[in-house]
């Protein structure tokens, strides 16, 4: 090894040419020497030319934060310096790090700590102080000596760049302690070894031990045992969900085949953690520990823990009203409050005194556990004490306009400046994650091999589980990882070694306007509660840092404290539907025990759309239509369309249409440099019949008589992994008509039945076309355009049919298809007749 040590840095000496050195390489006396001179060499010009990239970075950009002054490097430099010389006692050092933030009112002398909150309370009014004006010029001061101090030499830049010259070697672990948290970083040696050692299952146990919930494991199931409704707070990462339906397994809580269901508001973190959960248990994953989401089982006759999406343990209410078969119903995530929570809450209550044995835990990562408690006849509730690094808070000095950019950039600012930790970027859905995924890429293209590896990995529901997986893989040496992640890694999942967050303030909601009847999905600003869990996913592992796209100013007056629940500001379609399947009908549906209430037109509104639809009766009851709706797990339009199918002798084309509209907009596939051809490929599949929906059916009868071939995909510009879940979603709609007793029977070429059967369920989506091409909804007059991406933008026809509204730019229609208006009156007349 030192032969090959030595030959290795003779060489790189050789080639930077450094003649003292090279003789002593020729003496090969001091290897060690050699090494060091040559390589602060080789790192001055480096260093100088990185500075000089980061300066026309700087500038190009001209962007910087607020607080963004590179306090972490000098952080990290005095650290340092008290590490290996030792200079600096602990107060000290904590006050010199301090001394960089300005803000002395913070610094607690007498125990020598920093009060965290008050510098926070102290810098928030000075950036949100109106007379910042004096401040500017310590502003560009401060950004002056940051980027300055960029360039000046420290031992941290040193020992990047030392992983940059000699990648294969042992040492640059040690470069690693500098930065990171050295306690921590043992540990992780130590489990490194004991890995080697020991099997993986036996890592893992190692692992399960160290999280912060075990030492409350006996406790807990003490407080389990004693009690039927359990509250359970505790930070993300604590091992709520992994670990608290494995322990009550461990119990004897699974004896008899009887199961613990474990409730998600996403199926991306049922299936993440259900998998997890197996590897924990040394299990395969659908065996013991399986999940169930919609349209795709993975459990079997032995599971016993199982994982489900929050809206499938309400559906399991349709088929056990008593939910017999669970022992533990566990609501996770309950802060969340998602729509089929809040229902799940509902009815978890009214089935205790029925069920004395059965166990309820409510758990959520938020401290308003309170209200949790009092929903619940005053539940006890058990805190998992927290564990999490502080956390630098930055905000952007004006506002920006456009969060995708500054995300953009802030990511690569971060990683060309910031010492070694991960990224995770919050987004507001697929489509932005896979645009800054495709900017930053070719951004890093760009940059070559000057900068270290940026690993970029997507996380959203539609992406295939094995892509899923690549978040929790550990970031290689030397090299950078970025997660670009929907809300989904707010509390559900937890990321481990994420160091800093970008967080643009924004997530996709769903809004209702009860009035209209009209939902849409509206990028909307997050709360405060929420900016908050955000910036604390940055401090699990070490000292964490959250930088906000939005202004301090914006944070104060712009951001709701919380965000209103979700049953609040949705179509309560399909909740009234269910419930009316449990008997929970008519006036016991205004006296059903919400924890927030829907507003009462909200409820109305749903139970005149329904008696629309023929599944509720004059008398408000279930109607058989309805009781056959209600056994499709889609929303009551989707599932109307398809009963209706029966009717008109269609229903393999209407189940093949509900399938591609459940998958979502992922079917056309359209590459930036080719799509004219895309473009032209989709519109193949428009021939003469007038709407988005019979394209879709196109598009997957073709799909089968090419043999679902992958290749027919491609040459059509089609996703081939959106169609196979399109088969799956449509094998399972079969399975279910079958249930509900509806022939199979094909009509492909009455396009004006199958026509039919979808107005039978969205007859309240018609529009009629105005004067100016836009559209104005038949009923309540609003104003709506036709989506750019529906094959109808070039020949527009005068009344029209849509599936869902986005709001962008416009509010526009998407998924369109033409219809006649004496159909409106023969299918829907008590919605548009007004004589009947
Ligand atoms: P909580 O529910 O309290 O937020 P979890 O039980 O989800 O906590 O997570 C506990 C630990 O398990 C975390 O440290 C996390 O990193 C790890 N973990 C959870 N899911 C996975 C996964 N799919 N892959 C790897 N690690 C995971
Ligand atoms: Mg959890």
């Amino acid at each position: 090894l030192r032969e090959r040590d030595s030959a290795k840095t003779r060489r790189f000496a050789e080639r930077k040419k450094v003649s003292r050195n090279s003789n002593a390489a020729k003496d090969n006396e001091d290897v060690e020497t050699l090494r060091k001179v040559s390589r602060q060499e080789y790192l001055k010009k480096r260093e100088e030319k990185k500075l000089q990239e980061l300066r026309d970075y700087i500038e190009d950009e001209h962007y910087l934060f607020e607080g963004a002054k590179l306090s972490e490097v000098e952080y990290c430099d005095l650290r340092h310096k008290k590490e290996t010389y030792n200079i600096l006692s602990k107060k000290e050092l904590l006050k010199s790090v301090h001394n960089e933030y300005r803000i002395p009112e913070a610094f607690d002398d007498r125990n020598g700590v920093i009060n965290q909150e008050k510098r926070f309370s102290v810098a928030m009014q000075r950036y949100t102080d109106p007379n910042t004006e004096k401040e500017e010029p310590w502003e560009e001061h401060q950004i002056r000596k940051a980027t300055l101090k960029f360039g000046s030499k420290n031992k941290r830049r040193e020992s990047d760049d030392y992983q940059f010259v000699f990648e294969d070697h042992i040492d640059f672990i040690k470069a690693f302690v500098m930065d990171g948290d050295k306690s921590d970083f043992e540990e992780e040696i130590a489990l490194e070894k004991s890995r080697v050692k020991r099997s993986v299952l036996e890592a893992l146990q190692e692992e399960r031990k160290k999280l912060p919930i075990y030492s409350f494991r006996d406790e807990l199931l003490q407080a389990v045992h004693d009690h039927p409704v359990l509250v359970i707070v505790g930070e993300t990462g604590s091992g709520k969900t992994t670990q608290i339906p494995q322990y009550l397994h461990e119990a004897g809580y699974t004896k008899h085949g009887r199961m613990i269901a474990c409730t998600q508001p996403r199926r991306v973190a049922a299936i993440s953690v259900a998998s997890r959960v197996s590897q924990e248990m040394g299990v395969k994953l659908g065996h013991e520990v399986g999940y169930s989401i919609r349209f795709e089982d993975c459990t079997s006759k032995k599971t016993i823990l199982k994982y489900m999406t929050d809206g499938m343990l309400l559906r399991e209410f349709l088929v056990q009203p008593q939910l017999e078969s669970y022992s533990v119903v566990m609501v996770d995530e309950a802060h969340e409050r998602t729509l089929s929570t809040d229902i799940l809450f509902g009815l978890v209550k009214d089935l205790a005194p029925a069920r004395p044995d059965l166990k309820v835990l409510i758990s959520s990562a938020t401290l308003d556990a309170e209200k949790f408690s009092n929903y619940f006849d005053l539940a006890p509730i058990f805190k998992i004490p927290g564990r999490r690094y502080p956390v630098e808070i930055h905000f952007t000095k004006a506002p920006e306009a456009n969060y995708l950019d500054a995300a953009i950039v802030t990511t690569l600012q971060i990683h060309a400046t910031q010492p070694p930790g991960d990224i995770l970027v919050f987004l507001t859905g697929q489509e932005e994650i896979e645009t800054v995924e495709e900017i930053l890429k070719h951004r890093m293209r760009g940059f070559g091999t000057k900068i270290a590896d940026l690993i970029i990995c997507p996380i959203y529901a539609n992406l295939p589980t094995e892509l899923q997986a690549k978040i929790f893989e550990p970031t290689p040496e030397g090299a950078r990882k970025v997660v670009l992640a929907t809300n989904i890694a707010e509390t559900s999942l937890t990321i481990d070694g994420i160091k800093y967050v970008i967080d643009p303030g924004f997530c996709k909601m769903k809004c209702y306007n009860p009035r209209t009847g009209m939902e849409s999905l509206l990028v909307s600003p997050i709360s405060k509660a929420a900016a908050k869990q955000r910036a604390g996913r940055s401090g699990r592992t070490s000292y964490g840092k959250c930088f906000r796209l939005y202004t301090a100013y914006s944070f104060l007056n712009d951001l709701e404290d919380n965000t209103a629940p979700e049953i609040q500001r949705t179509n309560l379609g399909n909740v009234v539907l269910t419930l009316s399947c449990l008997g929970i009908e008519n006036e016991k549906l205004f006296q059903f025990e919400f924890m927030d209430p829907p507003p009462v037109e909200a409820i109305t509104k749903a139970v005149e759309l329904l008696y629309a639809q023929n599944a509720l009766n004059v008398g408000g009851k279930l109607t058989k239509v309805g009781r056959r709706m209600a056994e499709f797990p889609l929303d009551p339009m989707l599932s109307k369309m398809i009963v209706a199918s029966e009717k008109y002798k269609c229903s393999d084309e209407v189940i093949s249409i509900a399938a591609m509209l459940s998958v979502g907009n992922s079917i056309f596939y359209r590459p930036k440099d080719k799509q004219v051809h895309a473009d032209n490929a989709r519109m193949n599949f428009h021939t003469g019949n007038g709407g988005d929906h019979i394209a879709h059916l196109n598009v997957y009868n073709s799909w089968k008589e090419s043999n679902y071939s992958t290749r027919w995909c491609y040459e059509n510009y089609i996703q081939v992994r959106s169609m196979k879940r399109a088969r799956d979603i449509r094998n399972q709609l079969a399975g279910l008509l079958e249930r509900v007793e509806i022939e199979l029977t094909s009509n492909s070429n009455d396009l004006d039945a199958i026509k039919k059967s979808i107005i039978s369920g969205f007859f309240p989506h018609s529009a009629r076309m105005q004067k100016n091409g836009s559209y104005r909804m038949v009923k309540n007059l609003q104003t709506v355009y036709v989506h750019p991406s529906s094959g109808l933008t070039k020949v527009l026809p005068r009344l029209v049919l849509y599936n869902e509204l986005v709001l962008t730019t416009k509010e526009y229609m998407r998924q369109v298809t033409e219809i006649k208006p004496e159909w409106l009156l023969e299918i829907a007349p008590h919605f548009y007749n007004p004589k009947h």
